[in-house]
């Protein structure tokens, strides 16, 4: 059996950083380690997603950071997919528009987003957002993929969380999950369903995340 208690997370957002933090809380055994300062190529992280599914750039990610240090390496690539748009922005949800001068990517991204659906009425706002989680250790890797369905507001509301967050209303709720506290949030998404699978798999290989 392996035991794992030490995952580096890799990625470059903050913001997923603190997510993966409150979620590891229910493994308090793990201690969640930011690639940053970890690996010398840590910068290079966010260069290979460059692949059409989530999956193949959340495997790039956690490879690179796992051959760059001795640790478990988890790596997450998400995406918002608009049933009206068909899909989009999809796995290009990150760079979807171009932000002017001043602007920050998030609220371009929104802009451009709920400009596309301006006039188009709830039935045609369904929306879910994909999470899949890939984990590697001493370079063999697996991954697991989360969903939330909802639907998108028609302006943003609330403060919390972070990218498309303020215009995201999950199924069978009001509020848009800016307007949620991080444990309600983190008690439905995508990325908590794909973290809870994938540590179901992580057990299916004998793999255990907890001290010896
Ligand atoms: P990536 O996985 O870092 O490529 O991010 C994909 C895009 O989806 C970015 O614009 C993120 O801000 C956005 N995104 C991913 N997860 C969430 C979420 O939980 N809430 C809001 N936006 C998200």
């Amino acid at each position: 059996m392996r035991v794992v208690n030490k995952v580096v997370l890799a990625s470059l957002n903050p913001h997923k950083f603190l997510e993966f933090r409150a979620l590891f809380a229910q493994y308090p055994q793990i201690e969640l380690l930011s690639v940053e300062g970890l690996i010398r190529n840590a910068g290079k992280i966010d260069l290979v997603e460059t692949h059409d599914t989530y999956v193949e750039n959340a495997t790039a990610k956690a490879r690179l950071a796992n051959k760059g240090c001795h640790f478990p390496c988890l790596a997450d690539d998400s995406g918002l997919e608009v049933v009206a748009l068909g899909g989009r922005p999809g796995v290009k949800t990150r760079r979807y528009a171009v932000a002017k001068a001043g602007q920050s990517q998030d609220s371009a991204n929104i802009e451009k987003l709920l400009g596309e659906l301006r006039g188009k009425p709830e039935s045609e706002r369904q929306a879910r957002f994909v999470a899949t989680l890939a984990l590697c250790l001493e370079g063999i890797s697996f991954h697991a993929t989360g969903i939330l369905e909802g639907t998108i507001a028609e302006s943003p509301r609330g403060r919390n969380g972070f990218g498309y967050d303020p215009i995201f209303i999950p199924k069978g709720q009001n509020r848009t999950l800016a307007e949620m506290t991080d444990a309600e949030k983190n008690s439905i998404s995508h990325r908590a369903l794909a973290l809870q699978e994938l540590i179901a798999i992580a057990r299916a290989r004998d793999i255990q995340f907890a001290r010896p």
